[in-house]
């Protein structure tokens, strides 16, 4: 359920026309409901009523915008971050250290100091070699980095190839038949105080089974854990709740994921976070464009051009992603076209042969359930500026990130006067 609805015929964010914020910030722009935001975050979190405590940590990197955060951060919810960048917007936004989980299977040395002289609440080891590195700085600061070991527990998540993160050949987490060994070793350094194990396989997970494999081997490590004298008091199991982007999709929901949670968890004794991204964020936000042209095309159907590119949202281009594209004031009538970005690359391809919305030169239109791994993914690639972020409330809207135009983006660059 969102907030994006057709009210006397043209579409709104709530209560705001969407033909308002075009006028007021111009296009492209993506526009976020705080409404949509909020009941995410409620229904995720009663979908776990049956756990005790769990800790929800939002993943920044489906949605990092600073007003966003604050949403959830109201909500509750802390945040996993997989950056120092993420680790300092998550602060800004007011999350409390001690809610930030820090994942990421590439910290750099600059990046474990941040977290521990930031107080953040875990570590997610991906590697025993991380799990030394930490422990020797955090030995060298005087302090003690609370930490749990992501394992890779080698399920097919069944999503696309390059959002899977937890097959043995994906380059996240300790193999499960080592973990054993390396969480006993990493228990014994001085500076980590080894607190328990993650898992996270992958994103846009359409099905629970895979979930469920993959929290179940959890469920055995820790027995295994315990069984070895090792102590084992918070388990993370991770993001990936997948949501619905066309008509049709039919996505768990997070009522039959807490369920299938609370079952499998049953007896573990220990604190649960979960790290969820796209399922709070995805359909909370759409990319609002303006059709520039369009352009026949031989005897096949028109292209429509549109003003936003493969550069403002990358995921058609990146994963083959589809995104419901409708118009802001449809007319009734329908017409089959391609809709494209104005780059030039011919991945800049919103969708090809698609009956939408009929749409001409100056229409606005939008591209759906762009919330999460949309503004955050955006590049100045063909020299194009970011696009700016508005966060709707209720009748009244903010621009909650500003445009940065081509030019800002060039005022950084230098031309050595040796040239
Ligand atoms: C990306 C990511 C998430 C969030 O995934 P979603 O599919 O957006 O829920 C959670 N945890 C980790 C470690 C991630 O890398």
């Amino acid at each position: 359920m969102d907030h994006f609805q057709l009210k006397n015929g043209v579409l709104h964010a709530e209560d705001v026309p969407l033909p308002a914020i075009a006028e007021a910030v111009g296009t492209p722009v993506y526009v976020y409901s705080r409404a949509t935001l909020v009941r995410h975050a409620r229904v995720f979190r009663e979908g776990l009523s049956a756990l005790d405590r769990p800790h929800l940590a939002f993943a920044v990197k489906a949605n990092p915008n600073l007003a966003v955060l604050s949403v959830l951060q109201k909500e509750g919810y802390g945040a996993d971050v997989v950056s120092g960048g993420e680790l300092t917007r998550a602060l800004a936004a007011g999350m409390a250290p001690a809610d930030v989980v820090f994942s990421g299977v590439g910290k750099t040395h600059a990046e474990l100091v941040q977290g521990l002289e930031s107080g953040i609440g875990q570590f997610n080891i991906e590697s025993e070699e991380e799990g030394y590195e930490l422990a020797a700085i955090a030995r060298r600061l005087g302090k003690t980095a609370a930490c749990a070991l992501r394992v890779n527990p080698d399920v097919d998540a069944r999503t696309h190839e390059k959002i899977s993160t937890g097959k043995r050949e994906n380059k996240f987490g300790v193999p499960l038949d080592r973990a054993g060994a390396i969480y006993a070793a990493l228990a014994a350094e001085d500076g980590l105080d080894m607190r328990g194990v993650a898992v996270h396989i992958g994103s846009q997970l359409a099905d629970l089974e895979p979930l469920e494999s993959a929290f179940t081997k959890l469920g055995a490590l820790v027995e295994e854990l315990r069984a070895a004298g090792l102590s084992v008091t918070q388990a993370d199991l991770g993001g990936g709740l997948g949501v619905p982007y066309k008509p049709g999709d039919i996505m768990p929901s997070p009522a039959d994921y807490g369920a299938m949670v609370a079952r499998v968890t049953k007896g573990w004794d220990v604190r649960l976070t979960f790290e969820p991204g796209r399922v709070i964020a995805g359909n909370a936000g759409i990319l609002l464009t303006r059709v520039i042209r369009s352009k026949r095309s031989g005897n096949g159907p028109p292209f429509v051009i549109v003003d936003a590119a493969m550069n403002d949202l990358a995921r058609p281009a990146m994963y083959g992603a589809w995104h419901d594209i409708e118009a802001v004031a449809p007319s009734g009538n329908r017409m089959t076209s391609h809709v494209v970005g104005p780059i030039c690359e011919t991945g800049d391809t919103f969708a090809m042969d698609r009956e939408i919305d009929a749409l001409t030169a100056g229409d606005l239109a939008v591209f759906r359930t762009a919330g999460a791994y949309g503004a955050t993914m955006a590049s100045s690639y063909n020299s194009r500026g970011f696009v700016p972020e508005v966060l709707v409330d209720g009748d009244r809207f903010a621009v909650v990130a500003d445009r940065i135009p081509a030019d800002a983006i060039m005022d950084a660059e230098r031309v050595p006067d040796w040239l």
